[in-house]
């Protein structure tokens, strides 16, 4: 039992109809204080245990590969069982950091490579800038946040009333732990209630506990069983992301935008913000100590209701009866790539929150069980999907897609997304290994196209807007 367990957390895809379980965090449980000071020794913890996490951080950021199971080597008061806490947590945070960067790193280099070429064929535009490196910032901790396991931290159901759990913390002091009591909200209870059974989920042992602005808060997590609903043989529907939609699917349908009222309320934030810059430096000049902050509130609160929108478009387009059935394929963008792609105005307030789209299908098609698979996306917006005549004029604007070729003419996110839905398992482009490579690929195709069409001499024909519709949903 417990070896084809094992099994099958290895397999990466679930298989249909098989269930796999997906990790869900109950968040915003306050910590209540009964008894004054009682919390005093979690405070007293918090830094020391965060200076010894920032320590290992820095060592699997800089020195060492990540290692959850490094012996220790830093000196501190706290415990052997903290002390490993502490490192499993700082090569959690390691790993991500360093695969992130590599992944931006791979794409500045990508991005470089054909701004050269674009240099040396005479085709830069007059506002391309060279693409530059800059190094990225080590992850600190600034405000406490503690993943601690059954080892550290222990959850047990209360027996009262009153309170809904006990949670056991055990503290710098050996041997004198402090018991919190845990009460959770209804909103808390309706989720740890499985809906089929109407009994209690059972909860991870694993715990997070995080200080904000003086209040201490706890999360707990429970595993759920999703079965995969994707039949093998589902069709596909390729999602294309973007601001002006923020998901447009190759069945030909756009869910959520970035509006025009929020544009201007961006643009106002900016003038804020810009404002605010001009301040801070008049201020630092004279030698002023203590500088306004540079975050605006507005700001964040603009991202937030952005996101939401955003959950909301890609909510749609998953439970769009149109789409029962099927499996989608989109963009994975990278870092680099999504400020390339919202190159205007303030483009990275705008990037940041067009990289939670593709987060946000990954989470969805989790939750729901429907097969979601990352994709190739380069040249997915120039290569025409009707013929993959790939060039950059085949965008005259925003908007329009025209083929200068065969004369296709569609939405411009539409053909994008068309294109992507065919790239699930395409190995050919898979094996490229830049950008290069992957327009060669595209470009042949197009060669091929043409032959079998009879049109070695290429001349533009205006006529083929019929194919728009077939080419909406295509299966593997
Ligand atoms: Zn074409």
């Amino acid at each position: 039992m417990n070896e084809k367990r094992k099994q099958r957390k290895k397999k990466k895809r679930p298989i249909a109809g098989e269930p796999y379980p997906v990790t869900r965090a109950v968040t915003h449980i306050r910590l209540v204080e009964v008894n004054p000071g009682k919390l005093a020794a979690l405070d007293t913890l918090a830094p020391v245990y965060l200076a010894l996490c920032q320590q290992y951080i820095t060592l699997f950021c800089t020195k060492e590969s990540p290692n959850k199971l490094r012996d220790p080597l830093y000196q501190t008061p706290l415990s052997e069982r903290w002390h490993r806490v502490a490192i499993m947590q700082a090569a959690g945070i390691a790993r991500s950091w360093r695969s992130n960067r590599t992944t931006a790193y791979q794409q500045y280099q990508t991005d470089l490579e054909q701004y050269r070429k674009h240099q040396a064929d005479g085709q830069l535009s007059a506002h391309a800038k060279e693409p530059q490196w800059r190094e990225w910032n080590m992850p600190t901790l600034r405000e406490p946040c503690i993943q601690a396991n059954v080892n550290v931290v222990k959850l047990e159901t209360s027996q009262e009333s009153s309170f809904d759990y006990w949670l056991t913390i055990s503290t710098l002091e050996k041997g004198q732990p402090i018991v919190v009591p845990v009460k959770l909200a209804d909103y808390h209870k309706a989720q740890l209630t499985d809906p089929k059974t109407q009994q209690a989920r059972k909860l991870n042992s694993s715990v997070q506990l995080n200080k904000r602005e003086g209040v201490w808060w706890l999360t707990l997590s429970y595993d759920e069983e999703v079965h995969a609903e994707t039949a093998p043989d589902a069709p596909v529907v390729g999602i294309d992301v973007g601001i002006a939609n923020f998901v447009t699917t190759s069945t030909g349908k756009h869910y959520g935008s970035f509006h025009p009222r929020m544009r201007a309320r961006h643009k106002r934030d900016r003038a804020k913000r810009r404002r605010k810059a001009k301040l801070r430096a008049c201020l630092k000049k004279k030698g002023v100590q203590k500088l306004p902050s540079a975050s605006s509130r507005t700001g964040q609160r603009l991202i937030r209701h952005t996101r939401q929108e955003i959950n909301r478009a890609v909510n749609q387009c998953f439970t769009d009866p149109e789409h029962e059935g099927v499996q989608f394929a989109y963009e994975q963008l990278s870092v680099a790539s999504m400020r390339f792609k919202a190159r205007a105005q303030n483009a990275y307030l705008r990037a940041s929150q067009l990289g939670h789209i593709p987060q946000q299908i990954a989470w969805n098609s989790q939750k729901r069980g429907v097969k979601a698979t990352p994709v190739i996306s380069a040249y997915s917006s120039q290569e025409c999907s009707v013929c993959h005549y790939t060039d950059r004029k085949n965008r005259p604007d925003q908007r329009t897609f025209r083929c200068q070729v065969c004369g296709f003419e569609a939405h411009a996110d539409h053909n994008a997304s068309v294109n992507l839905s065919r790239r699930i398992g395409d190995r050919q482009l898979r094996a490229c290994r830049d950008r290069s490579a992957i327009k060669a690929v595209l470009m042949q195709r197009h060669e091929s196209w043409k032959q079998q069409q009879g049109m070695e001499n290429i001349r533009p024909v205006k006529r083929r807007k019929r194919v728009k519709s077939s080419a909406a949903v295509s299966s593997i």
